[in-house]
């Protein structure tokens, strides 16, 4: 017998769920809203071991969901921050190539941000990268004027305050441990109790395909982890880097390749690079989980998608044990820097879906079933497009499970 019941119960105290359920309260004042979340607090994953990025949307290909939520998300999340008094800097940063074999790619990216509204972006020679970014070298650079940086924890905290303040539950400590769905009704049960609703929205990260499988659908993807970790520049040579120092990324890969950030606090961290990780919620080279591997490895399209990319997948793990690879793949951007400049930092692990062919899945994903909406594959810049992706998902929830 469920403890009570709700109209819509979303699965995830991440920037996702959360933006999501920011979105039904401020739509939906008097719907009955819970959010579960299996931590003791809010952005306790992804959402909170991220590099703080307020992403343009430079990257992306015009016309994606990526794009367009990212380039509008982004000023929602200055405008956010600002409305809030949350601590954010709109930095800007430059992408260098450091090769010549880059310098279409770079010109591949202007032409990519100006078809998604971008405005500012500027191609610059070595000595005008040298006035922005001093220590830094290469043969070209574009800068970026409209990225930024903030705190993701702390705009994750004011989400939960506000849709409590708007009459939503956020429940943390209690995890979701199964989904029946009923006629007329889908009880989700979890470790504080069973709770009945009309709809229900999955945005469970790392393990939002594991959620697809309780409520009874196939997900059709698995998701894989992919961590990334930092190191921290010592105080002492946090100069080195104004703000942000990009590569040129390599378009085979969804990730952007290890780069500089100074974050809102001033520290200024290096990475994150891109390494499979052994368990899903695995900070660690030593986490390891057998059930995470066991459905990584017995998913055909994660066999094909060695076979395509083991090459890189060893390099990034030999970066990963070696911290003088790890500095010479930052030397490219910045000459001066050394093994004894760095000391090891965070990391954080990424949930990407992957589909049986074996190709990572590019854009957003969210896929509807019944009166449920999965939310299967919301890699960077999501944190950035949170606010914009809670829109687009309450949409598509209003269409397809009937939530307004
Ligand atoms: C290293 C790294 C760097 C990044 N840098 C940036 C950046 O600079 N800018 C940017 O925009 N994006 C960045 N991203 C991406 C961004 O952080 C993510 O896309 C975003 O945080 C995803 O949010 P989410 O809510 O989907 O996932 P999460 O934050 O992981 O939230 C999912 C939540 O679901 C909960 N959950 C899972 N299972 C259950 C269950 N059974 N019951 C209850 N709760 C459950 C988890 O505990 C978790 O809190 C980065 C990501 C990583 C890992």
């Amino acid at each position: 017998m469920p403890d009570s019941s709700y109209n819509v119960i979303i699965i995830g105290g991440g920037a996702v769920g959360l933006g999501v359920a920011l979105e039904i309260t401020r739509r939906l004042p008097r719907a009955r809203l819970l959010l579960l979340e299996k931590e003791d607090r809010v952005a306790r994953h992804q959402s909170g071991h991220n590099s703080g990025v307020i992403h343009s949307g430079v990257y992306y290909k015009p016309g994606s969901l990526k794009a367009r939520l990212c380039v509008t998300g982004a000023a929602a999340m200055v405008e956010f921050c600002r409305e809030h008094g949350i601590p954010h800097d709109v930095c800007g940063k430059v992408i260098v190539a450091t090769d010549a074999a880059e310098l279409p790619r770079l010109e591949e990216l202007r032409k990519r941000g100006e078809a998604n509204g971008l405005t500012g972006l500027r191609l610059i020679g070595p000595e005008e990268l040298r006035e922005i970014e001093p220590h830094a070298s290469g043969l070209q650079a574009l800068v970026v004027p409209s990225t930024g940086v903030t705190d993701y924890a702390l705009v994750c905290e004011k989400y939960a305050e506000l849709i409590s303040a708007g009459g939503g539950t956020v429940l943390l400590s209690a995890t979701v441990t199964g989904i029946r769905q009923l006629p007329g009704e889908i009880v989700v049960e979890t470790t504080k109790g069973a709770f009945s609703t009309n709809a229900l929205i999955n945005c469970a990260g790392l393990f939002s395909d594991r959620i697809s499988w309780m409520a009874g659908d196939d997900p059709g993807v698995v998701i894989v982890p992919f961590r990334g970790e930092y190191y921290d520049l010592v105080p002492e040579r946090a100069s080195l880097v104004r703000a942000l120092i990009y590569p040129v990324p390599d378009p085979r890969f969804p990730f952007l390749g290890v780069h500089f950030t100074r974050r809102i606090t001033g520290k200024v961290d290096a990475g994150p690079n891109a390494v499979f990780a052994l368990a899903r919620e695995g900070y660690r080279h030593a986490n390891i989980n057998l059930r995470d591997l066991a459905s990584a490895f017995s998913f055909p399209g994660f066999w094909r998608m060695a076979g395509k990319h083991w090459r890189n997948a060893l390099d990034e793990w030999y970066r990963s044990l070696s911290k003088a690879a790890f500095v010479r793949a930052l030397q490219r951007l910045l000459p001066e820097v050394g093994e004894k400049d760095l000391a090891p930092g965070g990391s954080g692990v990424r949930a990407q879906a992957l589909k049986p062919d074996g190709a990572l899945v590019d854009d957003f994903q969210f896929v509807p079933s019944g009166k449920i909406l999965h939310v299967l594959n919301v890699p960077s810049p999501a944190a950035t497009a949170s606010l914009m992706i809670g829109k687009a998902i309450v949409d598509t929830a209003a269409e397809r499970l009937g939530l307004l």
